[in-house]
């Protein structure tokens, strides 16, 4: 029993409350004291629930935890989170819960940027419904149509809407009730600024041009492998990349199309890499990647998988562009090498400087010594346009 039914129940059975039992029964004190043991039970809920919520370190974390809670007190029929990953981005991530399960929600949806202005004005949860009658004829509102939420929940932050969770009806009993619906409104506001922070928090370790980590970030974690690997028995491989002759492109197509291209670029990097790696725009159009637990003969593959890719890489757009190539510096560390950061990176530029020495387009590993043999000069996107060591 908790303190506070203890003090309740020798309250109530103290005499001078059984001699004036059918007095304060009358009067409704009871079913007053009642309501309040159920408000602050609801209020403990919501307490914990938000503590689960909040003690999350991923946005996916957040979204269990609170679909978690909201089912075990009602089964809404689904529950949509829509959010924007990058902030000065287009482009929204869905994730939908069907009974505790992951779904896809099949929703069609471009933008969260018509739910703006209302949100703004009015940054709460609302009825569906309601938000009908306001925003008349909108694309994105018909877009739920199909799916018909009970109640629209805006994730606000200093820059405006990030996202939305939409909450469907409930699945077995009735509607809500105004008590449950308070519930859901403060739980929701919760995860709503849980993952904003959480979005801000990851804003903080990107580049916000690429998406790809940025300098810090990258440093950060390199100097945690460096220490790292002084402990363990295995290599590790950063791969430093600088894109060729980018100030002509910039020239000839403009600063704007030089940005595709840089995101293009990091969207390969991205796709090309394991998701233990920490592909990072090291500043300008130079890239770094690191490779926990990556040998010689892993990087080397990777690095050279990365520079076709870029080298075939098609850039969307209605000009004819020229291929854009990449040169790549390769380094492989182990705790035998006893090197701090910088000697690390400096190892890997020494081989980027080399790659680009010998015609760019290629790729250099740093061998012992600052000694890489380069094998085949010719230019080009030849397979085989790159150095090796011997
Ligand atoms: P190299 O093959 O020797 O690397 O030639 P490069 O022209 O790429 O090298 P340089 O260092 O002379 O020029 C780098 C260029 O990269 C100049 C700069 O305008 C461009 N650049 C750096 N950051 C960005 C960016 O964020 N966007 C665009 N569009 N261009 C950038
Ligand atoms: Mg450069
Ligand atoms: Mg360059």
């Amino acid at each position: 029993m908790s303190d506070n039914t203890e003090n309740q129940v020798s309250f109530l059975s103290s005499p001078q409350i059984i001699e004036h039992y059918s007095f304060l029964q009358e009067l409704g004190v009871f079913r007053h004291i009642d309501s309040l043991n159920r408000e602050i039970r609801g209020y403990k809920n919501l307490l914990l629930g938000a503590l689960h919520i909040f003690t999350r370190t991923s946005i996916d974390e957040i979204m269990d935890a609170a679909v978690e809670q909201i089912s075990d007190l009602f089964l809404p029929s689904l529950v949509i989170f829509l959010w924007k990953p990058v902030q000065h981005k287009e482009g929204l991530t869905i994730k939908g819960y069907q009974n505790y399960k992951v779904i896809d929600p099949g929703i069609k949806i471009e933008s969260i940027a018509p739910f703006e202005p209302f949100f703004r004005q009015y940054p709460k949860p609302v009825n569906y419904e309601y938000l009908l009658g306001q925003m008349k004829d909108n694309a994105s509102l018909d877009a739920l149509v199909g799916i018909r939420p009970e109640l629209i929940v805006p994730i606000l932050g200093p820059s405006g809407l990030y996202g939305l969770i939409l909450i469907g009806p409930k699945l077995l009993t009735g509607g809500y009730t105004r008590t449950e619906l308070e519930f859901l409104n403060h739980l929701m506001s919760f995860a709503s600024q849980a993952i904003q922070n959480h979005l801000h928090y990851e804003q903080t370790l990107r580049d916000g041009k690429t998406g790809l980590f940025n300098y810090s970030f990258f440093m950060t974690r390199i100097a945690e492998e460096a220490a790292r690997i002084r402990r363990g028995d295995y290599s590790s491989s950063i791969i430093v990349i600088d894109v060729d002759h980018f100030k002509q492109f910039n020239d000839s197509f403009g600063h704007l199309m030089g940005d595709r291209v840089l995101e293009n670029i990091a969207l390969v990097i991205k796709q090309g890499v394991r998701t233990e790696d920490i592909p990072s725009r090291f500043g300008g159009e130079e890239f770094t990647i690191l490779l926990p637990h990556a040998d010689r003969g892993t990087v080397w593959a990777v690095a050279e998988r990365l520079r076709i890719a870029v080298a075939n890489m098609k850039v969307p757009t209605a000009l004819a562009l020229p291929p854009v190539t990449i040169s790549l510096g390769v380094f492989t560390f182990d705790k035998y090498m006893e090197l701090n950061v910088a000697e690390i990176i400096n190892r890997a530029d020494m081989a980027l400087y080399q790659s680009k020495e010998q015609g760019r387009n290629r790729t250099t590993v740093w061998g012992s010594g600052l000694l890489f043999k380069i094998q085949n000069s010719g230019r080009g996107i030849a397979k085989h346009n790159s150095g090796v060591i011997p």
